[in-house]
């Protein structure tokens, strides 16, 4: 899979134009997503372009060069323990604005730590987004740290606590039963073809 960064925004006039449909990745600080998106792409250290400082807080777009290409758009971690009121209050309109306002946006990929399961960051996001209409992919993060028989109580609870229609899928960056092909699966599938 072939994939460059693009460039990182924070306003729409920065943002670059929508030439590709576009996936948003979006989950809690600390929940994988760096590793999953290197897993998803298999590029080492792609994802971590977005984590140089001054780019954390920023919005990142990737271009896959698949099938279908797209671009997969790397939403800054919500739910910091330790942000002041005052990042809160500039990321909220930061992705409300993205989210609201992307023409190209097909669809959100959100991830939960299976470990953690649905906090109310999640739980709150869901329904906003499904207000808006936008498909939502849910992976749930870091399954080789639960045994295989729990994962599936883990899925059905998380698909109940955020209300969505279809079962999380359970993802591993190290496991070799990753979930990776099925994840690539799912995506697709909320690209137009
Ligand atoms: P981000 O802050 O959401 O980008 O999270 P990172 O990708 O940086 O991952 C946070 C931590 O979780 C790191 O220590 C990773 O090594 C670890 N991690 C990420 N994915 C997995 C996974 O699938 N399994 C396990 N066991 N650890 C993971």
């Amino acid at each position: 899979m072939k994939a460059r960064f693009v460039t990182s925004a924070a306003k729409p006039s920065d943002f670059p134009p929508p030439t590709h449909p576009e996936i948003a990745v979006v989950g809690r600080s600390n929940v994988g997503k760096s590793s999953l998106i290197n897993a998803l792409v298999g590029t080492e250290g792609l994802a971590r372009t977005s984590r140089t400082p001054g780019r954390t807080r920023l919005i990142n777009w990737f271009e896959i060069e698949s099938k279908k290409p797209f671009f997969l758009v790397d939403l800054p971690g919500y739910g910091y323990a330790d942000v002041g009121a005052k990042v809160r209050e500039t990321w909220r309109p930061m992705i409300e604005n993205y989210l609201e306002g992307r023409s190209s946006l097909v669809g959100v990929l959100l991830l939960v730590d299976i470990r953690r399961g649905v906090e109310d960051d999640e739980a709150d996001f869901v329904p906003w987004l499904q207000a808006h209409g936008t498909p939502i992919v849910v992976a749930m993060t870091k399954a080789d740290k639960i045994a295989k028989n729990k994962r599936f109580p883990e899925i059905k609870r998380a698909r109940a606590d955020l209300g969505v229609t279809r079962d999380p899928l359970a993802v591993s960056t190290l496991a070799d039963d990753s979930g990776i092909p099925e994840l690539w699966k799912a995506l697709y599938a909320v690209l137009p073809s």
